[in-house]
């Protein structure tokens, strides 16, 4: 292998990200598609007959951004807790939508609770679960009439745990009949598109608008969550829910959902996105919330919490000063949001980096908004503080940390606070540089 000669070199472009072309849909105020901003969601996973405890943790998921949350609505009991769910959100002033999750009873709930129709700001349909056999028009139709009368949206949200079985059966058999039959897991793939699709088509045939109909085909595997959404992408317009279901715990639940929406955001594929991760014992439920939307804001789609910059530390770093710092500010940074997003439009944009020793310290904090390159061992104890590209000061002592936080709020009063011109345009590199995004 050697460097080629007869390639020139050119100008080093960002890749462009080309938004799928998708109606909008409304949801409680939420646009969804068309164009909007890519939409965080969530779900609990409260009992929601409590009404207490649901709202707790709804009103925490949309503290920590989420612009939709939903709800398991299972049970009689369930349907009627959603109105006071909604009523006590309202009167905490989170306004935040609510989406009811309807399995197998969801006709018969819905049409016993118009209040609790009326209360939820969009119905999740899973065409799989909707009924069986002769009754399973009936039901779909019934599910649907309701959302037209309550001028609510619906998802229509395929899931391979929980396919039509009729369906599937129906297509694997016309496969095995086919002259060049395809694979199980192709048939099985547009097995899950089709009931996406046949299902919207149903949908509008019985009135309900084309605006008002969102589209999900949730897998557990990353190269199928991509495939699935490359074909629906490509046939239809609904806006697009984007999720990898059973995505797993911890680290491995987050690597993968962030591998398979990674792939299809870049292609533009996308209108929301909900990150699945099955909860630590005693875990944050937010949890979810943050992730989906650090995977916006490294692929720079949207913009939420200012991001920050930390190098991963090598034996030029043997304390756990440098360590302690970076989750200090960042923890620090996303505390400071609430506030600082009502006084400093903008200031969710700053890059912070905080570095571990002088190799690509002073280089990397120079690239940021607000820099700071700590000592790494044998170096000489100081850490200079880079603002703007430029050397201000040098901390020194035991007070770095609470000294750089004064300094990072002091540069966020007069950068965003309007006592100061805009700020500096970064070079667009790194986690968090914006995306080119064209909008069709
Ligand atoms: S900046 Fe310094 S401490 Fe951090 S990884 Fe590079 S060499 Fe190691």
């Amino acid at each position: 292998m050697t460097v080629r000669a007869d390639v020139a070199p050119h100008a080093i472009e960002l890749p462009r990200i080309v938004r799928r072309a998708s109606r909008r849909v409304d949801v409680g105020g939420v646009a969804v598609g068309g164009g909007a901003p890519i939409v965080v969601q969530s779900m609990t996973n409260t009992d929601t007959a409590d009404v207490g405890a649901t709202v707790e943790q709804a009103a925490a998921l949309a503290a920590a951004g989420s612009e939709l949350v939903r709800i398991t609505v299972n049970t009689p009991e369930a349907a009627a807790a959603v109105p006071a769910i909604r009523r006590r959100l309202d009167d905490l002033d989170c306004r935040v939508p609510l989406v009811g999750d309807f399995h197998f009873n969801g006709h018969r709930l819905l049409a016993q609770s118009p209040e609790c129709a009326q209360a939820l700001a969009k119905y999740r349909i899973n065409p799989g679960n909707v009924g069986r056999g002769s009754k399973r028009d009936a039901q779909f139709a019934a599910l649907i009439e309701t959302a037209i009368r309550h001028a609510k949206p619906v998802r229509i949200g395929v899931n391979w745990g929980s396919l039509d079985p009729e369906l599937l059966a129906r297509m694997m058999d016309a496969n095995a009949h086919a002259t060049a039959p395809s694979d199980a897991g192709s048939v099985l793939r547009e097995a899950l598109v089709e009931s996406a699709l046949a299902s919207a088509r149903e949908a509008e045939s019985l009135g309900l608008a084309g605006d008002r109909i969102i589209l999900s085909c949730k897998v557990s595997s990353v190269q199928d969550l991509i495939a699935v959404y490359g074909e629906l992408a490509r046939r239809c317009d609904y806006p697009l829910h984007l999720g990898l279901t059973e995505a797993g715990m911890g680290s491995k639940g987050i690597v993968a959902s962030s591998a398979a929406m990674a792939v299809l955001l870049q292609q533009g594929i996308g209108d929301t996105i909900r990150v699945s991760l099955t909860p630590e014992p005693g875990g944050d439920r937010a949890r979810e919330v943050i992730v989906a939307q650090e995977l916006l804001q490294v692929m720079g789609l949207r913009a939420f919490t200012p991001m920050v910059s930390a190098c991963p530390g090598c034996g030029r770093t043997t304390s756990t000063t440098f360590q302690d710092l970076a989750a200090r500010i960042q923890a620090f940074l996303r505390r400071s949001m609430p506030e600082w997003r009502a006084r400093y439009p903008g200031v969710e944009t700053m890059h912070v980096a905080v570095m571990g020793c002088v190799v690509n310290g002073p280089g990397e904090s120079r690239l940021a908004n607000i820099g700071i390159s700590l000592p790494g061992t044998g170096e000489s104890p100081v850490a200079p503080v880079y603002v703007d590209g430029c050397k201000t000061v040098t901390l020194r002592g035991e007070r770095i940390a609470e000294e750089f936080e004064a300094i990072v709020t002091e540069y966020v009063e007069a950068t965003w606070g309007g006592k100061a011109a805009t700020p500096r345009l970064l070079p667009q590199h790194g986690a968090g540089a914006p995306a080119q995004v064209l909008r069709r």
